[in-house]
Parts: structure tokens; sequence; C-alpha cells
């Protein structure tokens, strides 16, 4: 196999106290990876700039200019983390191998990325970083990251634990992640479903080297529902489960109040009356949830997933079918 060409695709928003810092660290690490000979010299490191208010694109422009290692893209606004990562990978996509996505303040142990690099040659196309311990997470954070991934396990997505945005994906796999063309995007949990041969590295997260996190609270519970909706629709179907519980509980209501009726324990119309409740009640949320059901299906329809990938074809295949055109998409062999 001849050497990968990397891109390494580095979201930066606002980050001009950790910058200058952390593209040395970024370089230094690609020319240890060129020079032994890991990776091929036109390897790049891409920063995306996500519409920073400061002067982060400033700094990437001279960075660009000093070194042609460095190259960059800005966005016309701020897009959000996962929208800054998906902008470099697709424009990666055709000119490398191989991408590694990382954050650009020296959280992550960029030293994870010679076995990611590794990892690839022996035949992976996808390499996650798993975070080796929470050390430097509050309670709290830890806490609410461990519930999370296991809520959106048990709702059905296949998420990888303690894995974030740090990720080798190689460029096979990035050619058939651009057919998933969603706009709610949760990177972590959609490359499981592109499939191929994936396998996980352990590194540490340590942290942040200067500035401060731009995910409060408030935007991490906002990627949280945005990953639960977008992997999900099993809390629609969760609706039918309540409608169909309540309905029977309305049903025995039902009879119980004719019961009081009939045994002369109650004052003139409220047996009618609990009727009418109990049985409205019952038929409306099973009616919500049935329509659920119906949503839950237009929603995965209009994302116009890809219905199979094919990830191999035998060396003869082209040749003995040669009529019409191949369905689905297909992948060339390493
Ligand atoms: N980031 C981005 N756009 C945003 C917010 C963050 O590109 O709107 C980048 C940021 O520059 C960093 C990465 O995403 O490289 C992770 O952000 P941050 O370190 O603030 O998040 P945390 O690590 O605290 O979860
Ligand atoms: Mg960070």
């Amino acid at each position: 196999m001849k050497t990968p060409v990397l891109y390494i695709i580095i979201p930066c928003y606002n980050e001009k106290e950790v910058l200058p810092i952390t593209s040395e660290k970024f370089l230094s690490k690609l020319n240890s990876l060129i020079s032994e000979k890991l990776i091929d010299d036109k390897s790049r490191i891409l920063f995306v700039n996500d519409g920073s208010k400061d002067s982060t694109w400033q700094i990437i422009s001279d960075l660009a200019q000093k070194n042609e290692h460095f190259i960059g893209i800005s966005q016309s606004r701020n897009r959000g983390h996962q929208n800054a990562v998906l902008a470099g990978l697709m424009e990666a996509k055709d000119v490398c191998d191989i991408t590694i996505s990382i954050d650009c303040d020296g959280q992550d142990d960029i030293n994870a990325m010679d076995n990611m690099v590794k990892e690839y040659l022996k035949g992976a196309d996808i390499v996650y970083g798993v975070r080796s311990s929470r050390k430097t997470d509050t309670f709290f954070k830890r806490f609410t990251a461990q519930s999370f991934y296991k809520l959106l396990n048990s709702l059905g997505a296949e998420v990888i634990y303690n894995h974030a945005d740090y990720r080798l994906v190689s460029s096979k796999v990035l050619q058939h992640f651009a057919d998933f063309k969603e706009i709610n995007i949760f990177l972590r949990g959609m490359f499981p479903l592109v499939g191929f041969k994936s396998t996980i590295t352990y590194y540490e997260r340590f942290e942040r080297i200067a500035g401060k996190s731009h995910y409060p609270l408030r935007k991490m519970l906002a990627l949280a529902f945005d990953g639960i909706t977008s992997l999900s629709t099993k809390p629609l179907s969760l609706i039918v489960g309540i409608g169909t519980f309540i309905s029977s509980l309305s049903f025995i209501g039902v009879i119980w109040s004719i019961i009081q009726q009939i045994t002369g324990k109650t004052i003139q119309g409220w047996s009618s009356t609990i009727c009418i409740i109990c049985f409205l009640g019952g038929i409306q949320l099973l009616s919500i949830g049935i329509l659920g059901e119906y949503i839950g299906k237009i929603y995965m329809e209009v994302k116009q997933r890809p219905r199979y990938i094919i990830s191999e074809r035998t060396p003869n295949y082209k040749q003995t079918n040669t009529k019409g055109k191949q369905n689905g998409k297909t992948s060339k062999n390493k």
C-alpha cells in the first residue's frame, strides 16, 4: 500500500489564545509522521474557521503563508462544531487518503495519531479515539455523559462509549458518508451507520491549553437532544406504548364508573362524565401515537440515507457484469 496522504481537520472558533501554541504541536506531529514514513509529505493540517469573531482567521492565514503544510478554509458564519468538522471532511475527501478530526485546544492527545495511522495501515477504515479516563471531568459532566451514552444505546443508536470527535476516517468511508444528506448531524453516531472495518484507540484527554470552552451546559444539552432525535425515532414509538397503556386504564375506568352508577354510589351525571373523559383520553393518546409512527417513518424517508453500501467486489466482478449501470456505490479495494 502506498504511503497515505493525511489531512488533519481542525475546527476553530474564537481560538486566538490557543492556535499559536497548538498549531506548532500539530505541525511537529505531522512532520514526525512524515519522517517515520507513516504518511506522505503531501499531508496537510486543515483548519476550519467556524465564523470566529476574533483574529482566528488571520492567524490561520499567517500560518498558511509561513508553511505549506498549513491550509485553511473559513465558514461564512458560525455553524457549530459538528458542521465545521463536516465542512473540513468534505473538502478533504477527494484530495487525501485519510483524515483525522481533532479539536484545536490541545485537549486530545495528539500522540494517539501514530496509533490511528498504524491501525489504518493494518486495514481499519475508521479508528475511533476513545478517552481512557474522565479524570479531568467534574462529577456532573462524567455522570451526564455516561447517562447520555447509555440512553442513546438503549434507544437503538450505535455510539462508541466515550468517543467524541477525535477519529481517523478513510476517504473511502467519506465518499459514502457524503451520501448521508441530512442537515441535523451528529457525526459520532453517523459513522457507525456507514459501516466498514473499524477499531478504537485509547487516548488521554487533558485540560484546555488556553481560552474557554464553547460548550456550556445549554449547548451540550442541545447536542445531546440532536443526537437522540437524529439517530432514533423510538421516542415517537414510546407514545404508542403509553397510548395503549392509558387506553387500557381508561377501559377499566369506564367499567368502574358504570359499576359505581349501578350500585348507586354516585351522584347523577358523574359516570357519564368519567366515561367520556376516559374514552377520549385513551383514543387521543393512541391516535397521536399512530401519527407518531408515521411521522417517524417519514422522518427516516426524508433523510434519504443510502439503503445499502457495498464495501468490496471480487476482482472479476466488473468484467463479468458489463450490462447497464451497477446499483449502489462501489468501493475500490485498498
Ligand atoms: N468549535 C467550533 N465551533 C463552535 C464551537 C466550537 O468550531 O461553534 C470548535 C472549537 O474551536 C474546538 C472544538 O470545536 O476546536 C471543541 O470546542 P470546545 O473545546 O469549546 O468544546 P469542549 O471541548 O469544551 O467540549
Ligand atoms: Mg475543548
